[in-house]
C-alpha cells in the first residue's frame, strides 16, 4: 500500500467512526435512510389548484390531512358557520396538509394525485 492509498483508507475509517453514533442500534445506513420522511412533490408538478375538479377535492382524497378541529367542524357544516358562503364557509376553511404534495392545501383543492377516500 502506498502513502496515498493509506491516507484514503485512514480517511474512510475516520468518517465511518464519526458517523457510527448516528446509526440506529443494530441498524445500517439503509435502515437509517428509511426513517427519513419521503420528499413531497411540489404543487406545480402535482398541478395543484385551489378549487375542486368535477366534485373531486382534497377533502375527500385519501392523502388529505385535515387541519386540527376540521372533523368536528364537518358535523356542523352549514349550521354553525353561516353556510357554504358564510363568513366561515367552505371557501374560507383552514388549510390542511397532504401526504403527497408539499405545503398547505385547501380542503377544496385538487391535484393530479387525487385518490378518492374510502
Ligand atoms: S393528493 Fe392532491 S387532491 Fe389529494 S389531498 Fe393531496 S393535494 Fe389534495
Amino acid at each position: 500500500m502506498n502513502r496515498r492509498q493509506a491516507l484514503k483508507t485512514m480517511g474512510a475509517t475516520v468518517v465511518a467512526v464519526l458517523l457510527y453514533p448516528l446509526l440506529p442500534k443494530g441498524g445500517s445506513i439503509q435502515s437509517w435512510a428509511d426513517t427519513l420522511p419521503p420528499k413531497k412533490i411540489d404543487k406545480k408538478t402535482a398541478r395543484y389548484q385551489d378549487h375542486p375538479e368535477a366534485g373531486k377535492m382534497c377533502m375527500n382524497c385519501r392523502h388529505f390531512i385535515p387541519p386540527e378541529g376540521m372533523s368536528s367542524m364537518m358535523g356542523g357544516m352549514g349550521q354553525d358557520m353561516g353556510g357554504m358562503n358564510g363568513p366561515m364557509g367552505m371557501g374560507r376553511m383552514m388549510e390542511g396538509a397532504c401526504r403527497v404534495v408539499a405545503g398547505p392545501v385547501s380542503p377544496m383543492g385538487y391535484c393530479r394525485f387525487y385518490e378518492r377516500n374510502g
